[in-house]
């Protein structure tokens, strides 16, 4: 049994709940520690069986409430080298909570073994993640990556579910009024996943097995969760996969849990 819930998703902060019969963990902590209480609870998960926090990168939707979070509740942190570095300069690090480089072979916690995977972003050293839960269900996560890589179709491929960015709507966001360095910025390798980028990764890995795709950190100005839906339904239905029956398909809340996935 693998449980999975989107807590927050989206550049206002991301939260992200994995649990199996070994123990639960939290990739990210983007907003603020009452908040990730609240959202728990709403999920009937104590924050105090939290074992770990694996954090994508250093972006301040990613981190904002780490420090207050991991110290409370003592919780052991894992990132990349140049995340952490950063997370140590800027003081974000207490000694309530230990900090620590995930290694190139991942970790063994809450009965899961975490690998990472390096995502193409204008940070540090960001990073993808994928989890094997005791029960031998995968999960795969990544956003805020520019563009798909080998090293991140490794890492999602052949997993049961796959959280993906579907960050924006290429029109949308040409025409919208962000200036032209940001707009430049997010189109680039290093900023983030279109609709149709998403939608063409998700394509080829429900053609090699994997069935359940969760849409993440979906741009509140460039997109719509109903266009990043259908942009990956389209996609999928032209594949000849029938929802529902070959997929399930939803995209992560902004705000708040909606549902637990278990499987
Ligand atoms: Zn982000
Ligand atoms: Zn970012």
């Amino acid at each position: 049994m693998a449980r999975f819930c989107p807590l927050f998703s989206g550049s206002s902060g991301n939260c992200l709940f994995v649990g199996g019969s070994g123990g639960n963990i939290l990739i990210d902590v983007g907003v603020n520690a009452r908040a990730v209480e609240r959202a728990l609870n709403q999920i009937g998960v104590e924050p105090s069986t939290i074992e770990a926090i694996f954090v994508t990168h250093e972006h301040t939707d990613h981190i904002a409430g780490l420090p207050v979070f991991a110290a409370r509740y003592g919780i052991i942190v894992y990132t990349s080298k140049g995340t952490l570095d950063y997370l140590e300069e800027k003081g974000y690090l207490r000694p309530q909570f230990d900090a620590r480089v995930i290694g190139e072979k991942g970790v063994e916690v809450a009965g899961m073994q975490v690998m990472p995977f390096k995502t193409s972003h204008d940070s540090r050293e960001s990073l993808g993640f994928r989890i094997h839960t005791p029960d031998d269900r995968k999960i795969a996560v990544a956003t805020d990556l520019g563009r798909m890589t080998q090293e991140v179709r490794d890492g999602l491929t052949g997993c049961d579910l796959v959280m993906l960015e579907s960050n924006h709507d290429v029109r949308m966001l040409e025409n919208s009024s962000y200036p032209y360095y940001l707009k430049k910025r997010i189109m680039s390798d290093v900023g983030h996943l279109s609709n149709d980028d998403c939608a063409a990764e998700i394509c080829r890995l429900a053609a090699l097995g994997s069935a359940r795709f969760v849409l993440a950190h979906l741009s509140l100005e460039n997109n719509h969760p109903a266009l990043a839906f259908q942009s990956a339904l389209c996609a999928l239905t032209q594949m000849g996969f029938k929802e529902g029956v070959d997929f399930e398909l939803s995209v992560a809340p902004r705000q708040y849990p909606e549902k637990v996935t278990v499987f």
